[in-house]
């Protein structure tokens, strides 16, 4: 017999690994390995857990040393770069290391259910038999196209790149140029490379992950997002952890798939706020991704048109390479020009000015397909009443109920809360109520009276509910039938729509004035994007030229001349300057202690007493301020933030800092967010 300690790491709020007894005859039962899962039992429950380290001893005494119940000896151990990777992101976040490693693992692992590892992989075969492999030519690159397939796939060890790539100039084939090279190499060896691709959207995959298949008929493709399916999840991340599939296409999630054999990441849109976890462990998907590229020795590829100010920093100072596309890749198809729509001239109807109405005219005479932009779903933000001042605010949240007419409700998009529409003014009966301002619902029913033969469709997180119709959606887009498209953020983003050549921006204005000082970069990048789903393909003979009609109070602003440009050089560069002086990332280090209480004294007095906590040397601790939405579901919340010059520094604090953060006592539910990006 023999007995080893088994240190394992639960998903539990507590910060640290338990300690669990095993004992067995190594010639009968496989000995335990870090990384092995584990199911043991933890107060009144059996859970499963990771063995984040195994010894021959435990600080423990032996009678409250409790036996493991049983270890999955037959799934391979999650590796050791693994934990590593697991134990960092806990360690940089501040948190427990369970709460990094298990969440991500899918149900059934995590269940004490006995596995069929067999029934899970046969699952994987069978989706891959109904995927016709038609093998896609592979398009010829143009010289810098080229030039970067050669240099990302030359690499070696660890060498993080910015592709930066106007929209459209295919950075998306020099991917894949470069993953054909990468993975030809190692074809024959006994552990053929893995490459892992992040996108920032869940309806980025299936037009990519269409993409990948064609390119690579009979290579293993896993997917791995929040849309999958249990069964689906299990077949994927095992076919990642065993290292069948070759390449993993995810959202932000996969940055902690297990990949034994990972040789290549690539960070599609690197630029995008999606690839921020906001709740939980708050992790950055993108700097998780360099941290594991530099663990493992392995190229990686941050590409965007629009690369965010960190990444962009780090290429000027030369600690990225930078590869540009400078031009669009499809012959003839050349960026939009963009125009400003002076709103105080050409007074818009409904939200819609004249001029913008007689482009989506010549659009629909030509057959080509319009997009237009409005990051606000919902009939309209709010209803008042005329009478007596009276508005639709939520009781619950300081923000407004929003009207969405469909389903005739005020809804609040922060607590969920949904009401009739009142017959008459709760304050002073009046019967007539107005909608203010307008979302996609509203200019999607103006539009369709403008334009009764024009098919319309929609696209917002109220249109897609249901699972499957965001992608039936963008299908019909990309089969032509439709010809108007409204939508929010979620149509701005990477997708390559081919007979799109007007883009319409209704009402940017707003982000101009923000308090949050990541706002100005946000607008510009998001402009930059959706202005870049025109003009894709080459003028046809007797259509129009691709063209953007920004609808703006603010002709004059510098951003919109930026965007008019093109220019995300100078603007990034003039950020950057500004950062530097104002002393705002990424020259320096932050990090936000969130409090959220009934009452906003009890937040603020927890983070009074977190501030003067222990000593702080060349760390600046602001003052605690309610947040700007102060009030959601009946929470007050506050909160304090935190800045250092140094990250170690910053880091070193951090872990002290924690430690005495436990020991307050308060009502307050706190929680601490390092790098955050909305402050
Ligand atoms: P990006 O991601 O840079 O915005 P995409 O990768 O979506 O651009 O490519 C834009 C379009 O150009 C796609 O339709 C793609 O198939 C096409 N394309 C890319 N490279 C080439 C090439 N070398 N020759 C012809 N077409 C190309
Ligand atoms: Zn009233
Ligand atoms: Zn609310």
């Amino acid at each position: 017999m023999e007995q080893r300690i088994l240190k394992i790491a639960l998903d539990t709020p507590l910060d640290f690994a338990f300690d669990y007894r095993w004992s067995g005859d190594a010639d009968l039962s496989p000995v335990p390995q870090a990384g092995h899962l584990a199911a043991v039992p933890f107060g009144r429950r059996e859970v499963v857990g990771v063995i984040a380290a195994i010894g021959e001893h435990s600080d423990l005494p032996q009678d409250k040393l409790k036996d493991v119940l049983a270890v999955r000896t037959q799934l391979a151990p999650l590796s050791a770069a693994w934990l590593a990777l697991c134990r960092f992101a806990a360690d940089y976040y501040q948190r427990p290391l369970g709460e990094v490693a298990i969440p991500g693992l899918p149900k059934n692992l995590r269940a004490l259910k006995p596995l069929s590892l067999d029934r899970a992989l046969k699952k994987l075969a069978k989706e891959e038999s109904t995927h016709d492999a038609t093998p896609a030519d592979m398009p010829v690159l143009n010289a810098e196209q080229q030039q970067a397939a050669d240099a990302i796939a030359a690499a070696e060890g660890f060498a993080p790149t910015l592709l930066y790539g106007v929209t459209g100039s295919g950075k998306t084939e020099v991917y894949l140029q470069a993953a054909v090279r990468i993975l030809a190499h190692t074809a024959h060896t006994r552990n053929p490379a893995q490459i892992l691709i992040l996108v920032p959207e869940i309806n980025l995959t299936p037009q990519l992950e269409n993409n990948v298949r064609a390119r690579f008929p009979g290579v293993t493709v896993a997917t791995l997002h929040s849309g999958l399916a249990e069964g689906e999840r299990m077949a994927h991340w095992l076919a990642a952890h065993l290292g069948q599939a070759r390449i993993v296409l995810g959202t932000r999630l996969a940055i902690l798939a297990s990949l034994p054999h990972l040789k290549l990441i690539i960070i599609d849109e690197e630029h995008d706020p999606s690839y921020k976890q906001q709740e939980g462990l708050r992790y950055s998907a993108r700097d998780l991704a360099v941290w594991r590229a530099r663990q493992l020795a392995i190229p990686i590829v941050l590409g965007s048109a629009t690369p965010s100010l960190e990444t962009w920093h780090h290429a000027q100072s030369g600690r990225y390479r930078k590869l540009e596309l400078r031009e669009r890749a499809i012959k003839d198809a050349v960026l939009p020009a963009v125009r400003l729509i002076d709103m105080e001239r050409d007074k818009p109807a409904e939200g819609i000015t004249s001029t913008l109405i007689a482009a989506l005219k010549r659009r629909l005479e030509n057959g080509e397909q319009s997009l237009l932009f409005l990051n606000r779903r919902g009939y309209a933000p709010v209803i008042n009443c005329d009478a007596c001042g009276w508005v639709s605010n939520c009781t619950r949240c300081t923000a407004f109920m929003v009207l969405h007419k469909p389903e005739n409700r005020l809804r609040c998009h922060h607590c969920s809360l949904e009401l009739r529409i009142p017959k008459s003014c709760p304050t002073c009966g009046n019967v007539d109520l107005q909608p203010l301002g307008r979302g996609t619902q509203r200019i999607e029913e103006n539009l369709q009276r403008v334009f009764p033969q024009a098919r319309i469709l929609r696209i917002d997180a109220d249109s897609t509910r249901r699972k499957g119709s965001a992608q039936a959606a963008f299908d019909s887009v990309h089969r032509g039938d439709v010809d108007i498209l409204i939508g929010t953020q979620m149509v701005a983003k990477g997708h390559d729509f081919k007979n799109l050549t007007l883009v319409g921006i209704l009402n940017p204005d707003t982000a101009l004035f923000s308090h949050d000082y990541r706002a100005s970069e946000r607008l510009f990048a998001q402009l930059m994007q959706v202005s870049g789903r025109a003009g894709r393909a080459a003028q046809k003979e007797g259509g129009s030229a691709s063209e953007v009609l920004i609808q703006t109070r603010y002709p004059q602003h510098p951003l919109y001349g930026a965007v008019i440009a093109h220019d995300y050089d100078r603007f990034a560069t003039a950020l950057l300057e500004e950062r530097a002086q104002a002393g705002l990332p990424p020259f320096i280090y932050q990090a936000l202690l969130r409090a959220e209480a009934r009452e906003l004294p009890i937040a603020l007095d927890f983070l009074q007493q977190a501030s003067a906590c222990v000593e702080h040397p060349g760390i600046t601790i602001n003052d605690p301020i309610p947040m700007t939405m102060t009030r959601v579901a009946n929470v007050d919340r506050a909160q304090l933030l935190v800045e250092c010059a140094s990250r170690p520094a910053l880091q070193a604090f951090l872990k002290v800092w924690m430690g005495a953060l436990r020991e307050i006592k308060t009502r307050a539910r706190w929680s601490l967010e390092v790098d955050p990006v909305d402050i």
